[in-house]
């Protein structure tokens, strides 16, 4: 069916979000006759599950994000809208996104929202500016500019007080994200750093690894959660669990254990790896039709991953809530190729499928260069045959031949030798979110993530201020 009978023209797609979702979802759509809009408040694609590379300086971030514009350059069909989208109007079927003060109207036929998650503190938001989360390339730069600032400042403090604070760092969230940053930020004092400082020891560095929880890698098998564990421990990293963290400040964590004393721990970097919000565009879908939201804002989709009463919407990856599926990649890009097979099917007059159907392909995590565990249904993987079936996925999943060679040659430098070539950590990296949060409501981050809607000259001001306040001064670099 090349156009729609009644306004001759080809049916709509817009897809809010760039992620796996969105962008899978753009790419699956490339041979239907329809006209797709992909409206991204990122000019790139990121490959979140490498974050903590780039937070611990073995990759750069142009790995992870290859423009969104370029994947998609040939496919003629597919235009990419910068913009952070403010509403949804289900009724009138159309989308509002906002770019520096200019708003842009986009109507559609299908939607697809996989607008993702963002960082949770589960009700303690005051944390954040102590610990952030680890969720897009600002966050990832922002951390390795607090992680290796704080070794920098160890060098130069003469308290050994103060220099136990800033040598000690602490992540909070024993999952996949968690157990990576740790483990790597072990192997970047002991092996990356040695021998870099003259008034330290960067081996002496202490990295704990804290949950709230019994066990590491909650969703693995048993076997691999020991492994792990045993494996976390020979690499240096104190896993602390059943310690449940009720305060966070500048100095350090107050924590519970499960035995019900409390204690506090003195550490400089507190990284945020324990939990998830879905994007607040759920509530929107919810304010307009009979969607629920789950605790999580994520939405309570329908079989065929739409909501009630709009066919038309289609809410996939991290934001959908079905069947518990968990927010992983594979949920996410096969959410996205379902949904565009059921919107390609309704153009082509065909009927589409009942249920989306989940084929779990396995988790992974690495612990340490060598060793990961993986675990694939009957077969759980540990050791240094886990971290080379970890490299192979990681690869294939990377968007771009380029990104893939350059993040090998990454890999064969960090991983064979003992350098890291992306230990680059500028003032803006560290200062950056405390300045824009300096300047005030306007520039405050919007309820879906970027800055609030403000005046173009407002925001251009803000910026000017920014570039010479001394922003951050009142705070160190914990
Ligand atoms: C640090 C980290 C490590 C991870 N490791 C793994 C792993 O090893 N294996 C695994 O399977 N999964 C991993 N995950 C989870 C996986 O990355 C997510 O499940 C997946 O990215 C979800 O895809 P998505 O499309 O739903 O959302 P995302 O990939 O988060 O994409 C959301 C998109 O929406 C855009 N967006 C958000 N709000 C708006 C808005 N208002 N307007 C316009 N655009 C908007 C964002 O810019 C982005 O482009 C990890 C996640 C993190 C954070």
């Amino acid at each position: 069916m090349p156009t729609n009978q009644t306004t001759g023209r080809r049916p709509k797609v817009v897809i809010i979000g760039s992620g796996f979702g969105g962008l899978f979802a753009a790419q699956r759509l490339r041979k239907a006759d329809v006209d797709v809009t992909l409206v991204a408040k990122t000019g790139h694609h990121l490959f979140q599950p490498l974050l903590y590379q780039v937070a611990t300086g073995i990759i750069s971030e142009g790995e992870i994000a290859p423009p969104t514009r370029d994947i998609l350059k040939k496919q003629d069909n597919a235009t990419v809208i910068l913009g952070e989208v403010v509403d949804i109007d289900l009724a009138e079927k159309t989308v509002t996104s906002w770019l520096l003060g200019r708003e842009t109207s986009h109507s559609y036929d299908h939607l697809i929202v996989a607008a993702g998650a963002g960082q949770s503190y589960f009700g303690n938001s005051q944390f954040s500016q102590y610990a952030p989360g680890m969720k897009s390339v600002d966050d990832a730069l922002e951390l390795r500019g607090r992680i290796l600032g704080a070794f920098e400042m160890a060098e130069v403090a003469t308290d050994p007080a103060e220099i136990d604070r800033l040598l000690t760092f602490v992540v909070v969230g024993a999952g996949p994200t968690g157990v990576e940053m740790a483990g790597q930020i072990a192997e970047l004092a002991r092996r990356t750093l040695k021998s870099n400082f003259r008034n330290i020891d960067p081996k002496t560095a202490r990295v704990i690894l804290m949950d709230a929880a019994p066990k590491v890698l909650p969703p693995f098998h048993e076997k691999l959660q020991r492994n792990a564990h045993r494996q976390l421990n020979q690499i240096g990293v104190e896993v602390q669990l059943g310690a449940m963290v009720t305060g966070l400040d500048a100095n350090g964590l107050d924590v519970k254990d499960s035995d019900g004393t409390t204690r506090r721990v003195v550490a400089a970097t507190k990284i945020w790896a324990a939990g998830v919000q879905a994007s607040p565009l759920g509530a929107l879908l919810a304010q307009q039709s009979d969607v629920t939201i789950d605790r999580a804002g994520r939405v309570e989709v329908q079989k065929d991953l739409t909501i009630p009463g709009h066919p038309e919407v289609f809410v996939v990856g991290d934001m959908a809530s079905l069947d518990k599926l968990p927010g992983v990649a594979q949920v996410a890009i096969q959410g996205g190729r379902f949904a565009a097979d059921q919107i390609a099917a309704t153009v082509a007059g065909k009927a589409g499928k009942d249920a989306f159907t989940y084929h779990d392909k396995g988790s992974m995590a690495t612990i340490s260069r060598y060793h990961a565990v993986a675990d694939l249904g009957k077969l759980k993987v540990t050791g240094f045959l886990a971290w080379m079936m970890w490299l192979l996925v990681h690869l294939v999943y990377i968007v771009g031949f380029k990104s893939r060679v350059v993040t090998t040659f990454s890999w064969i430098v960090s991983f064979l030798g003992k350098g890291r070539a992306q230990r680059v950590a500028t003032q803006q990296q560290v200062y950056g979110r405390l300045a824009l949060e300096k300047l005030g409501p306007d520039f405050e981050v919007s309820q879906t993530g970027g800055l609030e809607q403000a005046d173009p000259d407002d925001v251009q001001g803000a910026l000017d201020v920014a570039d010479g306040a001394p922003v951050g001064s009142d705070r160190s670099i914990a």
